[in-house]
């Protein structure tokens, strides 16, 4: 029997997993997809935020705060992509200077460091290419941007190298009460656990309703995006967010912790938990709303559309304890935005949150950081000489754009939770994620993925089960 289930590998579940790696706890973890960071954590903002937004006392304003700070932390130790690039929330007319004064109070109340209400010259300065009619703006010093999915597998291998286990295509799909803890159906397979953490994102409602818990509904609302190659750099340099109007929350323009600029989102209601399409209208509607923040942004220069979908519930605050109708059964629902930002400060809150409910824990010894990969573009050039001496799969460039090499694929297939496709290997090694978005690389990757496990070329997926690139030989069907 584990100790501890975890269900759902997203940014959530690959904090807890790697705050309880830390301890002498068996643990495992539970995703119904082929890969981690497949749902809400691959599309999204990006935005490590301050913690001015959410409301005094609550647990989001608690965890938002420490979020931000451990982000950073986890960032240089695992050298995931994050840049502390600052946040304003822009003001252009009385009402809105008055909702970011409020905002100010709000920060200081949630204990937000260093931020500063700033006078339109000091905007300007900061951000030239900004609409020249705004008024000021809330500047935050400690918000910054990070690579979501890049974040959550480097929790997740951390977790996996101090002995997590990972179960991948294992939905689960009924939980039963026994003696000491839960028989959990997994991908159709039984395993046993004393205690659950449900962090299922927009389907943690269901999980729930597994053990009988009806208290909460996850309502699924889509955000769209646009995201601008990076020659685009420079048109903002900190994360530029609007004030909210009766037509929404308002858009961002920021740039991304990759180096490209990304514009959105926009909100929609009530929308099917797997349909993450783009639309006309939604991208029009980003458009035109990020216009009032600058005219400057040359949307000939976006590279990929996309959406995401929030895990809206009808709580206010994170819905994170034990469930009021089943012990030992804790849940983590309802991880709306700032989730992303909170994740590391909610799995160092779960272990707290076990302990509480009764969990004996002691802390292991030797808790080890994964080897760091190389990022072949970011050596210096005696690096990259030397490294293509010891091994010439560093010289062969695939992709292009980002100048990424064969040695860095080889090195994700060999990476503790090992990716089968071609965006396990972008997630990973960030293979096409520059301006062809795969056009050059994407083929190579598919052979490099075939040769490293001998498999053939029909059974290599482009992302989910069932995206398949091809089907056979031409002129060998019927
Ligand atoms: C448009 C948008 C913008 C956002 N911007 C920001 C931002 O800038 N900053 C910020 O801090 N936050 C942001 N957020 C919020 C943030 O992305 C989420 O809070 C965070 O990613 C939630 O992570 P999670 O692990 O709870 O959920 P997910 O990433 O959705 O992970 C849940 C996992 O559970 C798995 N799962 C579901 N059901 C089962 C099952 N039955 N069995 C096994 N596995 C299952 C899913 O496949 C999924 O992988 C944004 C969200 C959206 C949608």
């Amino acid at each position: 029997m584990y100790d501890t289930a975890i269900i759902g590998g997203g940014v959530c579940g690959a904090a807890i997993a790697m705050y309880l790696s830390k301890y002498e706890v068996r643990c495992a973890l539970f995703e119904k997809e082929n890969d981690i960071a497949m749902g809400t954590t691959k599309a999204n903002s990006g935005i490590v935020h301050a913690g001015y937004d959410p409301e005094p006392g609550t647990l989001m304003s608690a965890l938002n705060v420490r979020g931000c700070e451990l982000t950073e932390e986890l960032c240089t130790t695992f050298g995931v992509p994050y840049r502390k690039c600052g946040s304003m929330v822009v003001a252009f007319d009385q009402k809105d200077v008055e909702h970011i004064s409020r905002l100010y109070e709000r920060g200081i109340a949630n204990g937000v460091r260093g931020m500063r209400l700033i006078d339109r010259e000091e905007l300007l300065a900061a951000e030239p290419n900004l609409n020249p009619e705004v008024r000021g703006a809330l500047y935050a010093p400690s918000a910054g941007v990070v690579n979501p999915w890049r974040f959550c597998i480097a929790m997740s291998e951390a977790a996996a190298e101090n002995g997590v286990e990972f179960y991948l295509n294992s939905e689960v799909t009924a939980i039963e009460k026994i003696t000491g803890g839960f028989r959990i159906t997994a991908g159709g397979k039984e395993y046993e656990a004393a205690y659950i953490i449900n962090a299922a994102g927009i389907y943690a409602d269901r999980i729930a309703a597994m053990v009988g818990e009806n208290d909460f509904k996850i309502t699924p609302s889509k955000g769209q995006y646009y995201l601008l190659d990076k020659n685009q750099a420079g048109l903002v340099n900190s994360v530029i967010f609007q004030c909210p109007t009766d037509r929404g929350k308002g858009v961002l323009v920021s740039p991304t912790a990759d180096g490209n600029i990304i514009v959105g989102p926009n909100a929609e209601k009530d929308n099917l938990p797997d349909d993450t399409s783009t639309t006309r209208e939604g991208l029009e509607f980003v458009a035109a709303e990020a216009a009032k923040t600058t005219s400057k942004i040359n949307y000939r220069e976006n590279i990929r559309s996309f959406s995401g979908l929030r895990a809206n519930s009808d709580a206010k605050d994170f819905i994170i304890g034990e469930s009021p109708v089943c012990r030992k059964f804790i849940n983590v629902a309802g991880i709306k935005s700032p989730g992303l930002t909170s994740a590391a400060a909610i799995g160092e809150y779960i272990i707290d949150v076990l302990k509480d409910c009764g969990m004996f824990m002691t802390e292991k010894k030797g808790w080890r950081v994964p080897e760091p990969k190389i990022r072949f573009a970011e050596l210096s050039p005696e690096e990259k000489a030397d490294i293509c001496k010891r091994n010439p799969k560093y010289g062969n460039v695939i992709c292009r754009c980002n100048t990424i090499t064969e040695g860095e694929i080889i090195d994700a297939l060999n990476s503790r939770i090992p990716p089968r496709t071609l965006d396990g290997i972008k997630r990973r090694a960030g293979t096409g994620m520059g301006r062809c978005q795969g056009g050059f690389c994407g083929p190579k990757v598919h052979s490099i993925i075939c040769e490293f496990y001998g498999v053939p070329a029909e059974s290599v997926l482009l992302d989910r089960e069932g995206s398949y690139i091809v089907c056979g030989k031409v002129g060998e069907r019927e």
